[in-house]
């Protein structure tokens, strides 16, 4: 197996073997560009080197080796050599980019013999010594794991004794003093010589960028960037150009367009006598790119013609990386730039209405991912990057939140009318919580999951959301928590991100969110290309006016038990739930029938003769009993009952597994007054609404919630059938109307046909197919899904991304079941995959008609629909 390839062996077409870099540096290399040569050792290689016990096995080790007198006979330099010596830079690149997760190594091939030569040879012992003390430097931290913080402390003491403030200000005996301390600290620290032979060095440096896959910050942004483990890393082993030897080199890196706002034109820094990881790092201010222009005329023109050469080429904004060596430019690679939202959004239309790009291209360029910045607030990124994580849960709701921390819903409200910025920090969320959700700039809970209620309300909402996150000790009586052995009280301000979950201490400045001009260009477009319908999550009018504003084509999800998380609505609900006669119950559901039907009004309303799915009830009984003191007593005067009764009836109405308990269907079967009550809401609303609005086509569709079994579903439908005919003949209407089921039990998939007989839709809840397929509980998972990424059993959260294989397979299943028994029926999805890019591509695989997310993730729906149909 070939297992390493030359520069000139490549094309940019290899990136699963090559790696992003790898591919594009043979790219460069064939159109002839200035490319320091090379060669690339594959992803494959490093996946051997994971299944050989990350070892280099003899078969890889002999093609390096065979490599690397390719690559001296290329150069005309060789390794340890005294006349010419060969120096390399190693450098790690996967198929997908991760800025900054992985490790790079330069100057590889120095030892105190080549040193001295090369100081002789260049005349230059400053830029030698300053090579020599890099390379031992980033070796000892890279490769043997000593930490940077050792060698900089040296060098902060070399500074002071030398009274100077830069590092170019060193000269050559500080330099070779340093490096002769680099090493013993080295020794110090490993216990053997820092190594001499450079093919040693290179064979410890491609296991260090071997293994620099599996660090810890690599697998968090995979885990974010949904990019698999088992891709793997390639390594680059490059001839060395040098940037830091004297003012007539130096090193830079450039956009071709602005990353932040996309405007044509070269943005980036450049800095004189230093290397790339110089600039990187920020120890000396770099000049703008454009200043380069007046210091390195000739490179500088080079450079604009290479640009241009790379932006048509590759049609799309590249970032580059870029070496001057005595005046002469050598290119040291280039990608497709990251970019913000904004910026992406710019760029594809640009490259359109630029000829390079087709509309349908322009679609596919852009990540749905990141319309999430587009539509929540953000960190200013620089204040971000100087930040420092506290902690690290669950990004469950997107948006960057900064405030003083509240311990109560009831707080958040009264600090918020009083002008404050609140953050809410909760052990977890329940539906009291919520107007105290909505007065806060975001939500941080110590419990509770992706599908948790926190993180699905706060989704609804577009309020930022950080769920699970375990570190917290909380003391809620006292207003207080621990986290990261700092204590936390009410007033103190922290900051977190919704899409990381990354929590920090203190403010971090947001930047409100901006829709910029071209993205109702590009959504357009991708409503051209889709074939799958998106609707939206949404249990109040306004969220479904926000939904239809941001382009939802229906409601497939209204949780009407949300509908009575406003005001003192929860009030009746809960005279409903702790009744224990039906008249008492029937009494609690006269008061709530007008609300609920003038809640459908509004939803038809907002929705324009779009298809509404109103799903009955399915409240966790857990979530709604009441569990304050205050609200014990309003409830007991509301029913005329005891303190102590109603204590008794929330004790009966506990159970062990709420999730698997008295909801869902079971509720209508139970008590079907509850079902009558809810179908005439819907069959008035609808009777009404269809009334003012003739022209819209109004279809309720009743969605029946937890069935297993078809009979569950036969016995629900008889009460809405019943309920809703006489509603229509005593109204003289025509109404017609939907009853369907959701599939979201792993029993249900499993006899899709039976209950397809039944039923006129199904619509997969897949936050309970998830829970119930994997046997565990999508509020606790949270708890162990840790455990479960660092023994790489699982590598993304199944409540957020579907699980293809397994819970895929069930839908999969219960779709052709269905449809064989029911050509009729139509089939959609309503668990929170359904505004997750990669599970709508599976969506759109297996052939359902819509996928339904909440409001603010329905652009990403549309544009990921539109991909997954390209
Ligand atoms: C589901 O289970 O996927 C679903 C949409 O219903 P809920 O989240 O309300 O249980
Ligand atoms: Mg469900």
């Amino acid at each position: 197996k070939k297992w390493v390839y030359l520069f000139t062996e490549g094309d940019a077409t290899m990136r699963n073997l090559l790696g992003g870099k790898g591919a594009n540096l043979a790219e460069m290399t064939n159109i002839g560009l200035p490319v320091p040569q090379g060669f690339t050792i594959t992803t494959e290689a490093c996946t051997q080197y994971y299944e050989d016990g990350r070892e280099i096995n003899d078969e890889i080790q002999g093609q390096i080796n065979e490599y690397i007198a390719k690559m001296e006979e290329i150069t005309g330099k060789k390794f340890g050599d005294l006349e010419n010596p060969l120096l390399v830079s190693v450098r790690s690149g996967a198929r997908a980019s991760m800025p900054g997760m992985m490790d790079t190594i330069l100057n590889l091939g120095l030892n105190e013999d080549v040193v001295k030569v090369i100081a002789e040879k260049s005349n230059n012992p400053r830029w030698a010594w300053d090579c020599y003390r890099r390379f031992i430097q980033m070796y000892s931290d890279v490769v043997m794991e000593v930490g940077k913080k050792y060698f900089e402390a040296l060098i902060d003491e070399m500074k002071e004794k030398k009274g100077v403030k830069l590092d170019v200000e060193l000269d050559a005996d500080d330099l070779k003093e340093l490096a002769n301390q680099f090493k013993a600290e080295y020794k110090n620290k490993i216990g053997v010589d820092f190594p001499d032979d450079p093919k040693e060095q290179l064979m410890g440096a491609i296991k260090a960028v071997f293994r620099s896959w599996d660090n810890p910050r690599a697998n968090v942004y995979r885990r974010d960037n949904d990019i698999p483990y088992s891709w793997g890393t390639a390594v680059n082993v490059q001839s060395m150009a040098f940037g830091n030897m004297g003012d007539d080199c130096g090193t830079g890196v450039a956009f071709t367009r602005d990353p932040a706002t996309g405007a044509k034109g070269l943005f980036g820094e450049f800095l004189t006598n230093a290397q790339g990881e110089d600039v990187v790092a920020g120890v000396r201010t770099p000049m703008h790119i454009q200043e380069m222009a007046e210091k390195f005329p000739e490179a500088f023109a080079d450079f604009e013609k290479v640009c241009k050469t790379l932006e048509d080429h590759y049609r799309d904004m590249q970032d580059m990386e870029f070496t001057v060596e005595h005046g002469k430019l050598y290119m040291l690679q280039t990608r497709n730039g990251k970019r913000t939202a904004q910026a992406a959004l710019k760029i594809a239309c640009d490259l359109v209405d630029e000829g390079m790009r087709t509309p349908e291209e322009a679609v596919a360029m852009i990540d749905p991912r990141n319309l999430d910045s587009l539509l929540h607030p953000t960190f200013d990124q620089k204040a971000l990057k100087a930040a420092t994580p506290i902690a690290k849960a669950l990004g469950a709701a997107p948006g960057a939140a900064c405030g003083k921390i509240v311990f109560t819903a009831d707080d958040a409200v009264e600090w918020a009318a009083r002008g404050e910025k609140v953050v809410l920090v909760r052990l977890e969320t329940s539906p009291e919580d919520i107007t105290g959700m909505k007065a806060s700039q975001g939500i941080l809970t110590v419990r509770g999951g992706m599908t948790s209620h926190a993180a699905v309300v706060a989704r609804g909402m577009g309020a930022c959301c950080v769920a699970g996150c375990g570190d917290i000790v909380m003391d809620e009586a006292n207003k207080k928590f621990t986290l990261a052995g700092k204590e936390y009280h009410e007033g103190d301000v922290i900051s977190f991100d919704g899409s990381t979950g990354c929590v920090y201490d203190g403010a971090i400045p947001t930047v409100e969110a901006t829709i910029a001009g071209e993205f109702g260009r590009i959504m357009a477009w991708a409503d051209e290309y889709r074939t799958m319908g998106v609707r939206t999550n949404a249990d109040t009018p306004h969220d479904a006016q926000k939904a239809r504003e941001l382009g939802a084509e229906g409601i497939g999800l209204c949780r009407t038990e949300h509908m009575f998380f406003e005001g003192d609505r929860i009030d009746a609900f809960r005279e409903m739930i702790c009744s224990d006669t039906v008249e008492e119950r029937e009494e609690a559901l006269e008061k709530i029938l007008p609300l609920q039907q003038g809640d459908f009004e509004q939803l038809y309303e907002a929705m324009e003769g779009n298809p509404v799915t109103i799903r009955f009830l399915d409240p966790p009984l857990h979530e709604f009993v009441p569990t304050e003191e205050e609200d014990i007593e309003k409830l007991a005067k509301a029913k005329g009952k005891t303190v102590a009764e109603i204590k008794a009836i929330c004790e009966s109405l506990h159970e062990f597994n709420p999730m698997m308990g008295h909801r869902g269907c079971r509720l209508a079967v139970t008590y079907p007054e509850i079902a009558v009550m809810q179908t005439k809401a819907v069959i008035r609303a609808a009777i009404n609404v269809k009334n003012a609005h003739p022209d819209w086509n109004i279809v309720p569709e009743i969605m029946i919630p937890l069935i297993g079994d078809v009979k569950e579903l036969k016995y629900c439908k008889k009460t809405v059938v019943e309920t809703a005919d006489a509603e229509i003949a005593a109204a003289g209407s025509d109404l017609k109307y939907h009853v369907g089921t959701m599939i979201e039990i792993p029993r249900a998939a499993l006899t899709a046909d039976e209950i397809a007989k039944e039923a006129d839709f199904f619509c997969f809840g897949t936050n309970d197919l998830t829970q119930m397929t994997f046997g565990f509980s999508r509020d606790d998972a949270g708890k162990f899904l840790g455990a479960y990424y660092d023994a790489k059993i699982y590598e993304n959260d199944p409540f957020a991304k579907l699980d293809q294989t397994g819970v895929g397979k069930l839908m999969e299943m219960a779709i052709k079941l269905g449809k064989a028994a029911n050509p009729d029926l139509h089939i959609g999805i309503c668990g929170e995959h359904g505004g997750d890019p990669s599970s709508v591509e599976f969506c759109n695989k297996i052939g359902l008609d819509y996928v339904s997310c909440s409001p603010y993730r329905v652009p990403i729906a549309r544009l990921a629909a539109a991909q997954a149909a390209i």
